[in-house]
C-alpha cells in the first residue's frame, strides 16, 4: 500500500477546501495553541513510517490519555472493573452529569469524563506513587522517557474544571469513587494534560494493532481477550456522542481528545495520529475526521 502517496493526495485535497471548527476554549490554556496546526504520522506494524507536517510537535493529548489508563487499570482489576463502570455508548456529551444520576454513579464507559475519573479512583488506589507511575507506563508504552506532563495545562484545568469536580462529587456520593474526590481530580487532570506528538501517539497505539503486545518490546500489556474488548470500547465509545458517524465514515477504532488530536488503528496493518485543533459540536477535529475518512476510503481498508 502506497501509505505517503495517500497521504500526500489527502493534504492537497485539504488543503483546496475550507472546513470550520473552533479550538477548545474552556481549558483556558488549551486555547493559545495555534488552530492552524497540522500533522499526521501512520506507522505500519512492518515498520513503515508515513507522515505529513507537524508530525514531531507534541500537543495536549487530554482524552487520548484514557486509553492509557484503561491500558493500565484493566489488567489491575481484571473484570472487576465492569462492576464500577459500562461498556456502552454515552449518546452524551462526554462530560454529562445527567445520566450519571439516573444510572446511579455508574458511568456508560471508561472513555467519558465520568467513567475516566473511576479509572483514575482505580489507578489511585492501586499505585503507590499514581501520577510518576501513570507517566512512566506511558513512557514505557511509548519507548520515550521525555513524555512528559504539562503542568500549566493541568492546572488551568484545575482552576476550572468544575464539571468534572461535579462528576466526581456525585459519583462518589453513590459510592463509586475511594480516594478523596480532590486526590483523584489531580490524578485525572494530570493525566489529560500529557503531551505527545502525532509520531509518538502514532508508535504508541501500534499496541493496540498488536492485539495487546508492546510492538518492540513483545512484552504483552494486555491479553488477547483484554485487547479485544478495549478496541470494541475505542469502536463504540472513542468519539464522544459523534461514535456512530466515526464508525460509520472510518471504519476504525480511535480515540479523540479536545486538544484536537485523534489516534486510530487499523488492526494487524497499522496505527495513525492525526493533530489538527479545530473541533466540531461533538468535540472531534474536524480536519482529523477529515483525514481518516479519506484514508480508509483511498485505502479501501477499514474492519469491516
Ligand atoms: N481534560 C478534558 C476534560 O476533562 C478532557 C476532555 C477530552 O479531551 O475529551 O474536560
Amino acid at each position: 500500500m502506497e501509505y505517503q502517496k495517500i497521504l500526500d493526495d489527502i493534504n492537497a485535497e485539504l488543503k483546496r477546501e475550507s472546513f470550520g471548527g473552533k479550538v477548545a476554549n474552556y481549558i483556558p490554556e488549551l486555547a493559545q495553541v495555534d488552530p492552524d496546526k497540522f500533522g499526521i504520522h501512520l506507522s505500519t506494524l512492518d515498520n513503515g513510517d508515513y507522515f505529513i507536517g507537524c508530525n514531531k510537535e507534541r500537543f495536549s493529548i487530554q482524552s487520548i490519555s484514557k486509553v492509557f489508563a484503561l491500558t493500565m487499570a484493566y489488567p489491575m482489576l481484571g473484570e472487576k472493573l465492569w462492576k464500577r463502570v459500562g461498556v456502552e455508548p454515552s449518546g452524551n456529551p462526554f462530560n454529562s452529569l445527567v445520566q450519571l444520576e439516573y444510572e446511579s454513579g455508574i458511568p456508560r464507559n471508561p472513555l467519558i469524563n465520568a467513567g475516566a475519573l473511576v479509572v483514575s479512583d482505580v489507578l489511585v488506589s492501586n499505585l503507590k506513587n499514581p501520577k510518576h507511575d501513570f507517566l512512566r507506563f506511558v513512557q514505557k508504552l511509548a519507548g520515550n522517557s521525555t513524555i512528559s506532563y504539562n503542568e500549566k495545562v493541568a492546572e488551568s484545568e484545575k482552576d476550572t474544571g468544575y464539571r468534572n469536580v461535579a462528576l466526581a462529587s456525585l459519583m462518589k456520593s453513590f459510592g463509586n469513587i475511594e480516594n478523596l474526590v480532590e486526590e483523584v481530580l489531580d490524578f485525572y487532570f494530570y493525566m489529560c494534560s500529557i503531551e505527545m506528538s502525532c509520531k509518538e501517539l502514532s508508535q504508541t497505539f501500534l499496541l493496540y494493532a498488536n492485539h495487546g503486545k508492546h510492538f518492540v518490546s513483545k512484552e504483552r500489556i494486555l491479553n488477547a481477550s483484554q485487547s479485544k474488548r478495549l478496541s470494541a470500547i475505542l469502536l463504540t465509545c472513542g468519539f464522544y456522542d459523534q461514535a456512530g458517524e466515526f464508525t460509520f465514515k472510518v471504519g476504525l477504532p480511535g480515540k479523540s481528545g479536545v486538544g484536537g488530536g485523534i489516534a486510530a488503528v487499523f488492526p494487524e496493518h497499522y496505527s495513525v495520529a492525526v493533530w489538527s485543533p479545530k473541533l466540531n459540536k461533538a468535540g472531534n477535529s474536524v480536519l482529523g475526521m477529515e483525514v481518516l475518512e479519506r484514508l480508509t476510503t483511498k485505502t479501501g481498508l477499514s474492519i469491516f
